[in-house]
């Protein structure tokens, strides 16, 4: 199916590796002229070189810090009135909330809240203004299903679902949509260090880290980050304008609720 966003230009948060890479070569392979972004310049050329070579689409590099405003405004300049934003960043890390201070917070808040927040409001007027819009937010299944240990990330991705849900219905008669993608468990490098520091901490291997994990998800499996790239590409597409304000899980079917 041609998703008709052929020409398009997206700008791909935190693309160098891991969901927001499969997001970006997903989107590459229907056309779309890229703007990536990662905090590194090594990954993010060698991501670059491969979907130039993979997909023959023009890609635009920018190594910048979403979480900050330096960053933003560098990505900006770089494609100034993007038809696609996907926002995405590092997640913060697990721990005990007694330990958290008030910048422990605002840190949280700046990557996975505030920055795709400031994102939003740089690029959608002109997006209403064209007639053609689609955000989309990288969030977590954890906003539908809390973990203890990632209290920063379950608080600063709520506030960011929360305010998706109130602006999305106003924009979507220009057919500019948002939506937030929720991945479940998908084997990037940041899940492969994290099974292999939990799996060293129980004295197993990592192979048999990953079999447990892989038990409890109703595939079987663990997520591609192309499977998950496809699905964004999608309601980045013309066919999907009619879907705005979802928060859409790609987890295998690992969250159990019916809504
Ligand atoms: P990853 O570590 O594999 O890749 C993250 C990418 O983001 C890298 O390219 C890194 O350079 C870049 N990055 C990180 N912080 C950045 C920032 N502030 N500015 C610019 N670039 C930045 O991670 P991933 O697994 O692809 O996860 C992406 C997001 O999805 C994270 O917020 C993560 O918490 C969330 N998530 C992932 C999973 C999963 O299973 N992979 C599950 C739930 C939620």
């Amino acid at each position: 199916m041609d998703l008709g966003i052929r020409g398009r230009r997206a700008i791909v948060c935190a693309a160098s590796r891991g969901l927001g890479r499969g997001c970006a070569f997903a989107l590459a392979q229907e056309g779309v002229l890229l703007t990536l972004s990662a905090r590194g310049s090594e990954a993010l050329e060698t991501t670059a070189a491969e979907i130039r070579a993979a997909t023959g689409v023009s890609v635009t590099t920018v190594v910048a810090d979403m979480a900050t405003a330096e960053g933003r405004s560098a990505v900006l300049a770089a494609c100034p009135e993007p038809d696609i934003l996907i926002t995405n960043a590092g997640g913060p890390a697990p721990g005990d909330f007694r330990n958290w201070t008030r910048d422990t917070w605002l840190a949280a808040l700046d990557a996975n809240m505030l920055g795709p927040i400031e994102l939003i409001k740089a690029t959608i007027d002109p997006m209403i203004a064209r007639g053609f819009g689609r955000i989309i937010n990288i969030t977590s299944g954890a906003v539908k299903h809390p973990i203890d240990v990632l209290g920063l990330s379950n608080g600063a991705r709520a506030g960011l679902t929360g305010f998706v849900s109130g602006i999305a219905r106003p924009v979507a008669k220009h057919n500019v949509t948002i939506n937030n993608l929720l991945p479940g468990a998908h084997e990037t490098d940041r899940v492969k260090v994290t099974m292999a520091g939990m799996a060293s901490k129980r004295g197993i291997t990592a192979e048999a880290m990953k079999a447990e994990r892989e038990q409890a998800i109703p595939a079987g499996r663990f997520g591609d980050a192309m499977d998950f790239g496809a699905v964004c590409a999608f309601l980045c597409s013309q066919q999907a304008g009619y879907i705005t304000a979802q928060n859409v899980l790609v987890d295998g079917g690992a969250y159990s609720g019916v809504f």
